[in-house]
């Protein structure tokens, strides 16, 4: 009994270990510090909705969708590169 008991205790330490990782995991992906009110690009009033909605956030609809087009580009130019290098 005393035996099943502690295997119990290890399952449950590394259910929680694995949760707290993924958790840590989460927190380090969030934006950090403050939501801005103005848009650090183009200084548009970012709504309030979007501030509280991304933690954060620190740019406009607009300028966010423009930088995440660009990082897609850059990573499909990395790709190509590497590709015909290959060849
Ligand atoms: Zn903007």
């Amino acid at each position: 009994m005393a035996v099943g008991w502690a295997q119990d205790g290890a399952v449950q330490q590394q259910i929680d270990a694995s949760v707290a990782d993924a958790v840590k995991l989460a927190r380090e992906r969030m934006p950090k510090g403050r939501s801005l009110e103005h848009c650090e690009e183009c200084e548009e009033p970012i709504p309030l909705a979007r501030q509280q909605a991304i933690p954060g956030v620190r740019l406009c609809v607009a300028c966010q969708e423009e930088q995440e087009k660009e990082a897609a580009f850059s990573l499909y130019n990395r790709r190509g590169s590497k590709d015909s290098q290959l060849k």
